[in-house]
């Protein structure tokens, strides 16, 4: 009897030996799907130009170095001094010895940056909206969240008890009905979550109309601003004041690894009654490492820069504006908007691959993005502005893009 058994058949009866060979095949359909991603290596800072691996030098176009911080030199220095001043590491959580001034300073300094009362930092944002939604809500109330927001935020909900609603992707119409059926099933608080910027498309959250619908149905209003947190707004604020609803929001979440810097790190700003019970209970925080002194002391100097001067994003915004208008001109279909995040639009996911792949020989840096990251059909370049792109940078983008696209019979 024993004999006839075959643990390859019978997935109950594997061993662990065959667990390597059963990660081998998912692997491998993962190649077969053209899914596999593989990570392009980089020997220099990140910065407009960056040199990869084979020592060839290309102008950057998808890192979330929206303000051009993650090699500034005044960040730059104030880790260094932070490193000087309060060392590497804690090795600790927060609430043993994880807590120095500079970690007090940062979190009051986010919150006023963000009109909010006060900050709690975590070690992503990531870990900030994982860490969210179970400490807040229960059993007897409700979240609703637009379909597209991030895979942090989906997660976070999913580990915590509250009754789900999904509202179409910035439907406003979608989303009164979820928070009426969230009423009629008697739901006790209601929580409406969404990312304020989405970064596939670039699309801007309709925050000040949604911030409208929350009122009138009584509910709360949480915004994860990755996206949008140091130049959104004509000071940076975010998406809240770019859409004129600062200090109207109740839960804000974002990142120091995008905009302000680069390097890693999370925050979560609201009411102090908030914040307090996520430093009391929530999971990421109690029970992950500080962050560190050095990106703590750079964070805050980054602050002081965008608290000083709108001269970086009021940069970005040119760069970005000029840059919609000649990769237009140049005969590619964007899609419309404001954002830096600038999707190209190319359909098929091959041709995608292929217009990336000859913009990087053009000495263009790009990624292709396509199902599943995006839908089925909808394949793209999204290329992302900052404001350490010199115009020099972005006309050699654009002839680019035009050589390639011709070359491809991608425009005419
Ligand atoms: C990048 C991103 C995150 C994750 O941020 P990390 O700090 O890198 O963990 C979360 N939400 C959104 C919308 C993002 O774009």
């Amino acid at each position: 009897m024993l004999a006839q058994f075959n643990t390859a058949q019978d997935p109950t009866m594997a061993t662990a030996s065959d667990f390597l060979a059963t990660l081998r095949t998912e692997l491998q359909s993962i190649r077969d799907a053209g899914l596999y991603k593989t990570e392009r290596i980089l020997r220099t800072p990140q910065g407009a130009h960056v040199r990869t691996a084979d020592g060839r030098e290309v102008l950057n176009l998808c890192a979330n170095n929206y303000l051009g911080l993650s090699s500034h030199p005044a960040v730059i220095e104030a880790a260094h001094e932070a490193l000087r001043t309060h060392g590497y590491g804690l090795s600790s959580v927060r609430f043993i010895c994880g807590t120095q001034d500079i970690h007090k300073t940062l979190e009051a300094r986010l919150a006023s940056f963000l009109g909010a009362e006060d900050a709690i930092l975590y070690a992503a944002a990531f870990d900030a909206n994982g860490g969210l939604f179970e400490p807040l809500l229960g059993e007897a109330d409700a979240v609703i969240s637009d379909e597209l927001n991030h895979a942090s935020i989906i997660d976070g909900i999913r580990l915590c008890k509250a009754q789900r609603w999904r509202y179409k992707h910035n439907d406003l119409a979608d989303l009164e009905r979820c928070l009426a059926e969230a009423a009629a099933k008697g739901a006790r608080f209601k929580l409406v979550f969404t990312d304020g910027v989405f970064s596939m498309d670039g699309t801007i959250a309709r925050l000040d109309q949604i911030r409208a619908v929350c009122d009138r149905h009584d509910a709360l209003l949480g915004v994860d601003e990755c996206h949008a947190t140091g130049f959104m707004g004509a000071r940076g604020r975010g998406t809240h004041e770019h859409r004129g609803v600062f200090g109207q929001i109740d839960i804000i979440t974002g990142t120091l690894g995008k905009a302000l810097g680069g390097a890693s790190g999370g925050f979560t700003a609201a009411r102090r009654e908030v914040i307090d019970l996520l430093r009391q209970r929530s999971r990421p925080y109690l029970f992950s490492n500080t962050v560190a002194p050095n990106i703590v002391g750079a964070s805050i100097a980054v602050l002081d820069l965008l608290e000083g001067s709108t001269a970086l994003r009021d940069r970005l915004q040119a760069n970005t504006s000029y840059f919609r208008t000649a990769i237009a001109q140049a005969g590619f279909e964007i899609k419309p908007g404001e954002h830096p995040i600038v999707p190209i639009m190319v359909y098929d996911a091959a041709k995608a691959q292929q217009l990336a792949a000859r913009l990087l020989e053009l000495g263009v840096y790009v990624v292709g993005f396509f199902f599943p990251v995006v839908p089925q059909g909808q394949a793209r370049i999204r290329v992302q502005l900052s404001a350490v792109h010199e115009q020099a940078d972005l006309e050699h983008a654009v002839a680019a893009f035009r050589q390639a696209g011709l070359e491809l019979g991608l425009i005419r």
